[in-house]
């Protein structure tokens, strides 16, 4: 496995790979999460190239940029156990250097849902993978159903600046108990991690309350809000039934649906959803026990 932290070592390692180049942006502390997408990319293209890269520019100032959880070795290690080809490590700088001053914003999709808790996350997310997909030049680029919203981002993106890469999403992958995987679980404490289960709960009666009939979006949403606010640990920022391109907020479900949330845990705020799609519902994998 090579690893290059600068855009010369980079393009000189991305020459000898074959095509398909899948490619998967992650910003490290990796988790089970993080390698099914690269387990994927490993089973569908011919190169695999992960990125390690914690963004400034997606991060709010009141945000968790400096105590963002890393641990590079572990990451390299569980990397080179997928097979991936190269990971590529750059330097804020190098992303960033002085003078920096060229954004790209999606303009519609990014403004709801988690755009209206953090206004500038989506330019940054969007500025930073346009970045890395002309560094990286793949021909395939892997993203988690966990972040939807950033998902229908990137596929806005590719889709408005012709971006020759096929974008790929894959499922959520939980814990035992249903909770999402997240890089930022790390910050909750006993209480509050048994607590986090409700985002899932919560997202289930919202499904069998479909199941049983029920179309009304409002009242979905409704039932959820009654599962989340039981939990006394829990503060609601959003509940939605959104179409799951657009998202815009929905009235009646008489197709696909996007049910999604972001419930505040003491600090630590954590995002859940279940997709619908064609009669289908993606609600993700639950796993054994967590690694490590
Ligand atoms: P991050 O490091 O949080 O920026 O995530 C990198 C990629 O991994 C994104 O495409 C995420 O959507 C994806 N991802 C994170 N957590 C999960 C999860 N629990 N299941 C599936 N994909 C995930």
């Amino acid at each position: 496995m090579q690893i290059a932290k600068t855009l010369d070592e980079l393009r000189n390692a991305r020459q000898q790979f074959n095509e398909p180049i899948g490619f998967v942006p992650t910003m490290g502390f990796l988790h089970p999460g993080h390698l099914s997408l690269v387990k994927r990319v490993r089973l569908e293209c011919s190169s695999v190239v992960v990125s390690i890269f914690i963004n400034p520019a997606q991060f709010g100032p009141q945000e968790d940029l400096v105590d963002y959880p890393r641990d590079m070795g572990k990451d390299l290690a569980l990397l080179k156990a997928c097979g991936v080809d190269l990971v590529w490590a750059p330097k804020p700088e190098t992303m960033y250097p002085g003078g920096y001053q060229t954004w790209v914003e999606v303009d519609r999709v990014s403004k709801p849902l988690e755009g209206a808790r953090r206004p500038r996350h989506f330019r940054g997310v969007a500025t930073v993978v346009a970045k890395l997909f002309n560094a990286v030049q793949p021909q395939k680029a892997y993203f988690g159903q966990k972040d939807a919203q950033q998902a229908v981002v990137i596929r806005q993106m590719v889709k408005d600046l012709n971006f020759p890469i096929d974008i790929v999403v894959c499922p959520l992958i939980r814990e035992i108990d249903g909770l999402a995987m997240s890089s930022r679980n790390v910050y909750l404490n006993s209480n509050q991690r048994q607590a986090a289960s409700v985002l899932y709960r919560a997202l289930k009666k919202g499904q069998s309350s479909y199941e049983s009939g029920e179309r009304n979006a409002k009242k979905l949403r409704e039932v959820i809000i009654k599962e989340i606010d039981a939990e006394p640990l829990t503060h609601r920022d959003y509940v939605s039934v959104a179409h799951p391109d657009t998202l815009v907020e929905l009235d009646i479900i008489d197709q696909d649906a996007l049910m999604s949330m972001a419930v505040y845990i003491g600090k630590t705020c954590l995002i859940d959803n279940f997709l619908l799609r064609n009669g289908n519902w993606h609600t993700g994998q639950l796993t054994g026990e967590p690694e490590g």
